[in-house]
Parts: structure tokens; sequence; C-alpha cells
């Protein structure tokens, strides 16, 4: 299917790409990467008047380094992402899940803006950005906000971004080192959309976990931190025993459903998989 006639206008900057937002309201949607969008639009299930291409907008598509913090704009594609040494060495857990997402095309043209914006569940960023706590940076006509990544994610494709609002960068705390990352997800063919993932941060205190912040991708409405098994794993070293703790407790976190991919018990099951495996990676690093 093709997607109906619509405008198209290409802002050299963000005053003029919000400006075009607020005049054509509902009917305008951002293009970034187009890889979501353009699927959409040909699926006959979104129908803008007019896209407003973003791409020209300088300044969007900077990797920028704080003391603190790795600075992604809202253009990143996932390939560059994963081409960055920077991202590699100060954001390992997001430079981890790149290869998960979709194919090298794919990869080639979508951005990190378009996926944390658009908010699929089954995408891996946004449980990337629970797992680190990230900031979203948005601008919109009442200016520029800073949003934290659990307070961002909503609900189903829901975001704390008002439809005027662009997203114009992500911000990740650097890696520290007593931090430990492992990314892993579990999909029917390579480049599928993750039947369920786990973005998993650890802070180590000698040989033991200190605290895990665990985001799940794939078992909600949105990514879901599951915060009884990362307590569960709290004083406890990376062995059979916290696997045996972890998994007990992560039936408090999630309530997945069943849908045509597998059943609530299965999804459930998965996620337990990725939690062993991951205190497992730990053991042996
Ligand atoms: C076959 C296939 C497989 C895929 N598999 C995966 C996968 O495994 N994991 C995964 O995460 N993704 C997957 N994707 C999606 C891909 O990663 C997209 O690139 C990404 O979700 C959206 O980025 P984009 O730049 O292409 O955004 P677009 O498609 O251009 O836009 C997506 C939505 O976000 C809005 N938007 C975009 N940028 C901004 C912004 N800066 N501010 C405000 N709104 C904005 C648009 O208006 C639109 O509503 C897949 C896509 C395809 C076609």
């Amino acid at each position: 299917m093709k997607a109906p006639a619509f405008d198209y206008q290409k802002p050299g900057n963000i005053d003029e790409a919000l400006a075009l937002m607020q005049q054509h309201g509902a009917g305008a949607q951002v293009l970034a990467g187009g890889q979501s969008l353009m699927a959409i639009m040909n699926l006959g299930l979104a129908t803008p008047e007019i896209l407003i291409d973003i791409t020209g907008i300088k300044g969007l598509s900077d990797i920028t380094l704080t003391d603190s913090q790795v600075r992604i704009g809202a253009l990143v594609t996932h390939a560059r992402l994963h081409a960055s040494a920077e991202v590699a060495r100060h954001v390992p857990l997001l430079w981890q899940s790149v290869p998960h997402v979709a194919h090298m095309a794919i990869r080639n043209a979508g951005t990190i803006g378009g996926s944390l914006a658009l908010a699929d569940p089954a995408a891996e960023y946004p449980a990337v950005a629970l797992a680190l706590d990230a900031t979203i940076s948005l601008q919109g006509p009442a200016g520029a906000r800073e949003v934290a990544a659990s307070d961002y994610f909503l609900g189903l494709y829901e975001t704390a971004r008002a439809n005027d609002e662009l997203v114009v960068a992500v911000s990740f705390p650097k890696v520290r080192p007593d931090q430990r990352m492992v990314f892993d997800e579990l999909t029917r063919r390579r480049g599928d959309y993750a039947l369920c993932g786990l973005a998993a941060a650890f802070q180590m205190q000698g040989g033991k976990i200190g605290s895990a912040r665990l985001a799940y991708l794939s078992v909600g409405d949105t990514p879901v931190l599951a915060s009884s098994a990362g307590a569960a794993l709290a004083g406890c070293a990376p062995d059979e025993a916290a696997v045996a703790a972890a998994q007990s407790a992560l039936a408090k976190d999630l309530s997945p459903r069943g849908d045509l991919h597998g059943s609530a018990s299965s999804k459930l099951h998965w996620a337990k998989v990725l939690l062993a495996r991951s205190i497992r990676q730990l053991g042996e690093s």
C-alpha cells in the first residue's frame, strides 16, 4: 500500500520546525529517519496532511561529552551510535543494544530521537534510557524542558512529550568504574523486534552486587523497571542463589499480557531467562 498524498516542508532550524508544528497542529507529523513513520503511513495507520522533515536542522546530530554525561542529539542514527567510540566507552549499555535494533539498512536511517518519540514498548532505547535514568530534552513553543526517563514513558506509544514539542536530545550518565552493563534480548530471527529484552545496569561493591536497575522491553505498554528483582540482588554475589532470588521476585514486577507472540507465562519465563543470563554474565566478567 502507498501513503495518501501529503505536503512536505524541510525547516532549517528548530524555531521554524516548531512554528510549522503549531501552524498545522494534529495534521502534521515530524519526519526523522522515516523508518517507523513511513511504514505506518504505507499501512494507512497514519495520514498526516504534512510531514515536517527535521533532518536538515543543524545541532541535532551531535554527540557531546560533559564531565558526567553524554548528550546525544535526536538525529543521531542507530549506525552512528554504534560507530561512536564515545558511546562505546561511556554508555556501553546503549552501545550493546544498537545491533539488536532492526537491520543495517534501517539502522543507517533511523534515529535515537525517533525511537524515543515513538516509544514502541518493544524498542531497545526506551529500556536502556530507563535503566540508566537518562534525561530526555524537549523543546516546544513554551521553551525547553528536561524529563527524566522514569517520568517520560507514560503508556502505549504515549510519552510526556506534547504534540507540539520536539525531542532534541537525550543525555546519559557516563558509566562509572564500579558499574557493569548487560543488554540481552530474545527474538525469533535476528533483526526482529524482541519477544522480550533486558537492559541491566549493575553497581558492584567488591565482588557483590550493590544495586541493580533492570529495565525490560516487550513485557508491557512501556519499558518496565523490575524494582523487586533489583532489590533482591542487593548485597548478593552474582551466583545461582542470586539468580533464584531475583527470578522469584520478578513475578512481583512484571505482569505481561499474552499475545500473538506468546502467553503471559511464556513471557514471564523469557524475562527470567534473560535475568539469569545477565547475572551469570556478571559472574563471568
Ligand atoms: C522492519 C523494521 C524493523 C524494526 N525493528 C526495530 C527494532 O528491533 N527495534 C527498534 O527499536 N526499532 C525498530 N524499528 C524502528 C526503527 O528503529 C526506527 O528507526 C525508529 O523507531 C524511529 O526512528 P526514525 O528516526 O526512523 O523515526 P520516524 O519514523 O521518522 O518517526 C517515528 C515517530 O517519531 C516522531 N518523531 C521522530 N523524531 C522526532 C523528534 N525528534 N521529535 C518529535 N517527534 C519525532 C515522528 O513524527 C513519528 O511519529 C524497525 C523498523 C522497521 C521498518
